[in-house]
């Protein structure tokens, strides 16, 4: 096993055009890896293609092109380990009406061929806390319960990977509770878990790593503390007399020319003071007409990643 849980490699899709209308590609070249261990957040618009990627990673659906290694295993070479070695609750609550919990538990570990010795049906109902419904019709659970059952259904083959496919959309502030508490619990065990969600303040709190994907394309990938880093800068918008000879230059200023000629300088106000970026400006003989500083906060630059081009 390398460090890396999953490795994707040039991964593309482009589902079947519905009729009369052109064909889109939903990932168009992906490279990512997800390291052993982590907390990894996949973040991005409606429509990016992240239920897509998982749902590939899961076996679900068909990749168009690329490769996908799951825990060593390449998932056309080693189908088989490759899917043994991941575990995941997907976004739409598609369960057999015809199960009560215990039940659909135990078929899903014969799918998986867990032996009967080793399966600890009872034990993963009440981590998720339906213990008390394992014998339930399972048109009387409710939806939060539905949602706690996929999770126990990830889990019926000791999966080394966690896949949770916007698990908190919708649901009450117990069953979120539930889930956190759940994912952190499995992590400390040594359990690498991927979640999606568009909640930026919940992938802050829980994600050691980010991947923000747009437009089927990835946009920035970083260790949460990086991006959140970048995302605490403050940008100074410079407005030059003349257009510049050449871009000011210094460590730890990013700096972006914008259509209407101004310059951003993007930095870390907590480690770099204003002073420094505009000495750096001066250095580059650039004069200054105008300035004005933007706070970028979460929302803005995960705006800005994901805006269309
Ligand atoms: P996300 O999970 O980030 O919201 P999806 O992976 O669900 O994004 O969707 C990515 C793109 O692929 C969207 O344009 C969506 O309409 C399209 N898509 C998803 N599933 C299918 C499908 N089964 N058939 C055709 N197009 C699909
Ligand atoms: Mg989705």
């Amino acid at each position: 096993m390398s460090e890396n849980a999953i490795e994707i490699r040039g991964l593309e899709k482009t589902y079947a055009g519905r009729k009369g209308e052109p064909a889109k590609p939903a990932l168009t070249g992906i490279d990512l890896d997800i390291p052993a261990g982590s907390v990894f957040g996949l973040l991005g618009p409606n429509g990016a293609g992240k239920s897509t990627l998982i749902n590939i990673l899961a076996g679900l659906v068909v990749k168009s092109a690329g490769q996908v290694t799951i825990w060593g295993f390449d998932q056309d070479v080693n189908p088989r380990q490759s899917r043994a070695a991941i575990g995941v609750m997907p976004q739409e609550l598609n369960l057999d009406p015809f199960f009560a919990p215990r039940a659909a538990l135990e078929v899903q570990a014969g799918l998986y061929g867990v032996p009967k010795s080793k399966r600890r049906s009872d034990e993963i109902l009440r981590l998720v806390g339906l213990e008390d419904k394992a014998d339930a019709y399972a048109r009387t659970l409710s939806g939060g319960m539905r949602r706690r059952l996929l999770l126990a259904k990830a889990l019926v083959h000791h999966p080394h990977v966690l896949v949770l496919d916007e698990p908190t959309a919708g649901v009450d502030i117990e069953l979120r509770q539930m889930l956190w508490e759940n994912v952190r619990r499995l992590n400390d065990e040594g359990m690498t878990i991927i979640l999606t969600t568009h909640y930026l303040e919940e992938a802050e709190e829980m994600c050691d790593e980010i991947a923000i994907i747009n437009r089927g394309s990835l946009v920035a990938r970083d260790t949460t503390a990086n991006l959140l880093g970048r995302l605490d800068g403050k940008t100074m918008v410079i407005e030059p007399n003349d257009t510049p000879k050449r871009l000011p230059e210094a460590d730890g200023i990013e700096v972006q020319t914008r259509p209407d000629g101004t310059l951003a300088l993007t930095y870390n106000s907590s480690q770099m003071p204003a002073e420094t970026v505009l000495a750096a400006v001066r250095d580059a003989g650039i004069h200054i007409r105008d300035v004005r500083t933007e706070q970028a906060d979460l929302q803005d630059v995960f705006l800005e990643l994901t805006r269309s081009r």
